[in-house]
């Protein structure tokens, strides 16, 4: 059996203990994953503090150039990656899944590569002249979730490296391997310590977040840890970029053209089997468009293979781990008990964390599967008859990370949006995230952005120098 380890100051290192892997399609061992301890989250600490000196006096020109290494290498190996997420994580290796993750981990490499933060001078007159420099924070504590295991990683890896910061990145003990193996790629371009990681469970991320020498904690996951992880903060005064899932809505207005979204309303619901922080949770249609909706999408649903993702003809796979499979079948169950209307799709596997894709009409707000960030290919479907209380119902729970609207004219749509209490309103699409677009929550969702040139800056300090003239 294959044992993946950690990497620390560019070596591989042994851990004390470790722990089983398994296919959530199938159940088999994939190997075993390293579990650090707190002599280990000591050590790679240490290794990115020493290293980060040397790697923020490099050129930018010279880290650059690194950056851009890295996304090669990511290219050269994708399929490789691709398919240990497929193994490790459920996703299928076509359609929006593996493959697609390795193809965003490479843009996402790729752009702040491209990107600069030059020097900017900020006042200047007879007597003075202030210039403001973007420079490194330190050691970057990064805490990645299990569903876009690789790409996540990658958002918090990426532009922190290419500001000059060393990083521990902690994978979520469900998704170590894929990520520990392209982290031992990725060093091949780094001088030993910039990137280092450290596995196991919360309580080794809580280590993390809390050591001493940690100078910006990158966080996706859940509301609850995120929490936990704001108390660690206050330790260091660290900064925190906190990406907290949310409860997305999505508004179909008024007479549009079902057919012509249903495809693209489809794949933003189920999108990783609904394990997408950005995806269509709660969608809202008009009382009279309601039965084209059910049918348009039924009739997606049915024509979707589930199964094995690495098998080509698949599209929907396992949900990750027992946890989430748990979690999704007890609030489907739930509103099965309130009298909903649940159609279930797809022919599921009897072995691993299959749930077939499942609509649920007949739903209201209130109600749990509604309510709470269901994380699973379970889409709740609920009637409005005024739109304005469509728009009530989308501001109303306390996540605010996306939402849509949906029309046949993007103008009206693009009027309303402002009024939706979400870090990004699509329009006619939804979780469609760029690499060059900032990303981040509202309310409870978290705060502060990934991507482009805000993302840089979300790794970096100011400091200005300011002379008499
Ligand atoms: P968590 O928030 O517990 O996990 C996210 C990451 O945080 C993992 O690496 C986890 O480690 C780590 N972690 C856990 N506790 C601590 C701590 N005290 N200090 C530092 N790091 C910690 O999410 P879950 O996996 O429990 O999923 C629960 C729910 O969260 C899901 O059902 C979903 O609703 C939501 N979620 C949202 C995501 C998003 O993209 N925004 C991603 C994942 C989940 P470990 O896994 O090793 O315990």
């Amino acid at each position: 059996m294959q044992t993946y380890r950690n990497i620390v100051d560019g070596t591989l290192v042994e851990s004390a203990s470790s722990y089983e892997i398994f296919n959530p399609a199938n159940g088999q061992s994939l190997g075993l994953a390293p579990e650090s301890n707190e002599q280990g989250v000591d050590k790679a600490v240490q290794s990115a503090v020493l290293a980060q000196k040397k790697w923020a006096q490099r050129s930018d020109h010279e880290r650059r150039d690194i950056t851009r290494k890295i996304a090669q290498i990511l290219q050269d190996n994708s399929e490789y990656l691709a398919e240990l997420i497929t193994r490790e994580q459920g996703k299928p290796l076509s359609g929006p899944g593996s493959r697609f993750e390795m193809q965003a981990c490479v843009g996402w490499t790729q752009v702040p590569a491209s990107l600069e933060l030059p020097p900017e001078v900020v006042y200047e007159d007879n007597e003075r002249k202030d210039t403001l420099h973007r420079v490194p924070l330190g050691v970057v504590a990064a805490i990645a979730p299990w569903n876009w295991p690789l790409m996540i990683a990658i958002w918090q890896i990426i532009p922190a490296i290419r500001m000059g910061n060393a990083v521990v990145l902690k994978p979520s003990e469900y998704t170590p391997i894929a990520t520990l193996e392209m982290v031992r790629l990725i060093n091949q371009a780094l001088p030993a310590g910039v990137l280092n990681t450290v596995t196991g469970d919360g309580s080794i991320g809580s280590k993390l977040t809390r050591h001493p020498d940690i100078n910006k904690i990158m966080f996706t996951g859940s509301e609850a840890t995120g929490r936990r992880i704001i108390e660690a903060s206050a330790r260091n005064l660290s900064p925190i970029t906190l990406e907290l899932g949310g409860n997305d809505a999505a508004v179909v207005m008024p007479g549009t053209n079902i057919k012509k979204i249903a495809n693209d309303l489809f794949w933003g619901a189920f999108l990783n089997m609904g394990q997408t922080c950005a995806c269509i949770k709660r969608l809202y249609v008009h009382e009279d468009d309601y039965e084209t909706v059910m049918t348009e999408l039924s009739a997606i649903a049915s024509q979707i293979k589930i199964g094995d993702g690495m098998d080509e003809s698949v599209l929907i796979g396992p949900l990750q781990n027992k946890m989430q499979f748990e979690k999704v079948r007890e609030l489907v169950a739930d509103a099965k008990t309130g009298g909903c209307d649940v159609r279930e799709f797809g022919e599921v596997p009897t072995q691993g964390y299959f749930l077939p894709i499942t609509l649920v009409g007949d739903i209201k707000d209130g109600q749990r599967l509604v309510d709470k960030e269901q994380f699973g290919p379970a889409l709740p479907i609920i009637r409005y008859r005024e739109l304005e209380d469509a728009i009530g119902s989308a501001n109303g729970l306390e996540a605010g990370l996306g939402a849509s609207l949906w029309s046949d004219n993007p103008a009206d749509a693009s009027e309303l949006a402002i009024q939706l209490e979400a870090g990004t309103v699509w329009i006619n699409q939804h979780g469609a995230i760029h690499p060059m677009v900032p990303f981040g929550g509202n309310k409870a969702s978290g705060y502060g952005v990934e991507f482009g040139i805000e993302g840089l800056k979300a790794v970096t300090q100011c400091r200005v120098v300011s002379i008499k003239k």
